[in-house]
């Protein structure tokens, strides 16, 4: 008997024991918000050119190279703006002449697009998958000077491998958004490891971070001398300088910070990378089983690509998914609705470091008790 949407209640027992589930902003431990409340009175609304803030960013930038065992010389950057605006200030700082992309979903083509429009720079090449296959990687080429390719294309949930094209001599770009700090990674294998902290991070949106190589920091600098015009806030020698000095160029979201700071070190307190890592991949074996069982969900991309930060499950035509994300939304589980630019009959899920696994269980049980109440 087909009950209205609006009529499914879902029994507390069936609802996680947090209902965020969007795969950006993603869920902010409740514990880092206390903590951010705890240090309201010192911290918040104090300058970012002292000590209190700039041992918060030396804290968050310690944190990061610990987390992902940063090899000697490898910087981490920071800056204002995200990884949008670091695509900006790539193609200003990074990208020599010519860049090659794998592009497979909304973020990858972003970032090639950004490259195609910049007058300085040549032609990217552009290296296109289909939304859920297993993307066709970077290739060496002569001509190109940065290979760029996303750990995570968050608007399909398709994970690619960090590796250097084989026989490649330029620089290796990762798009680490939604995948750093929730998928393992070898820093020998990039050159620049960027991403923002309202994915894995479970913190606020806002800024970018980048991993940087010893090539990396050359490459800036050598840019820079050549007297190319850059935008002085998308300047990496200016964001290099300042992150050296635990600041930013200009004034950051000190909570965004605190959060940031926070957040790697409860990830580094765990066990680091290797348990954010593992405790995804539990979140994406209990998602991927539910749905390979399933017989009206089904994953939407082909099993060597799977992503274990993002899944997408595609539903019966039976099933109309943005009425089972309507419903799991007035019931408390937020934002699992698809990406929307995809245009498939889908729910996308992030399974985060933050995200409690058994909370993935629970909330497969939430949608088998809403299904069950759609279906005519
Ligand atoms: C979220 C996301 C971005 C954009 O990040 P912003 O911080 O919003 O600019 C870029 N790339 C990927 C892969 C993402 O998931």
């Amino acid at each position: 008997m087909t009950t209205a949407a609006d009529a499914i209640t879902i029994p507390a027992n069936l609802l996680p024991s947090d209902g965020r589930f969007g795969s950006g902003p993603s869920k902010v431990r409740l514990e880092s918000v206390e903590a951010l409340a705890a240090v309201g009175g010192n911290y918040l609304g104090t300058s970012h050119r002292q000590p209190t803030v700039r041992n918060v960013v030396g804290q968050a930038r310690r944190g990061l190279a610990e987390l992902f065992n940063l090899p000697d010389g490898y910087e981490v950057l920071l800056g204002n703006g995200g990884s949008t605006s670091f695509w900006d200030a790539a193609s200003f700082g990074l990208i020599e002449r010519k860049s090659q992309h794998v592009a497979i979903g909304e973020f990858s083509s972003k970032c090639a697009a950004v490259m195609a429009a910049a007058p300085h720079l040549d032609s990217p090449d552009v290296i296109t998958t289909a939304p859920g296959l297993a993307p066709v990687g970077n290739h060496a080429d002569s001509s190109i000077d940065t290979y760029c390719f996303p750990h995570n294309e968050t608007s399909t949930g398709v994970m690619c491998t960090v590796a250097r094209p084989a026989g490649a001599e330029g620089l290796v770009m990762v798009d680490a958004t939604s995948g750093a700090g929730g998928l393992r990674v070898d820093p020998s294998q990039f050159d620049v490891y960027y991403f923002a902290p309202q994915k894995c991070f479970a913190g606020d949106g806002g800024i970018w971070l980048a991993l940087c190589s010893p090539a990396a920091v050359e490459r800036i600098e050598r840019i820079k001398a050549t007297k190319r015009w850059v935008p002085a806030s998308l300047d990496l020698t200016t964001a290099l300088a300042q992150s050296r000095l635990d600041q930013t160029y200009n004034t950051p979201a000190l909570a965004t910070l605190f959060l940031l700071a926070h957040q790697v070190e409860w990830m580094v307190s765990k066990g680091g990378l290797e348990w954010c890592a593992n405790r995804c991949d539990t979140s994406a074996a209990t998602i991927y089983e539910w749905a390979d069982a399933h017989v009206l969900a089904s994953p939407f991309v082909v099993e060597s690509a799977r992503s274990h930060v993002t899944a997408t499950i595609d539903f019966d035509d039976s099933i109309d998914a943005l009425v089972l994300a309507k419903v799991l939304r007035a019931n408390g589980i937020l934002d699992v609705d698809s990406y929307r630019k995809l245009g498939r009959n889908q729910l996308r899920i992030a399974l985060f470091p933050a995200i409690e696994p058994a909370d993935i269980a629970t909330l497969t049980k939430a949608i088998d008790h809403t299904i069950q109440h759609l279906l005519p």
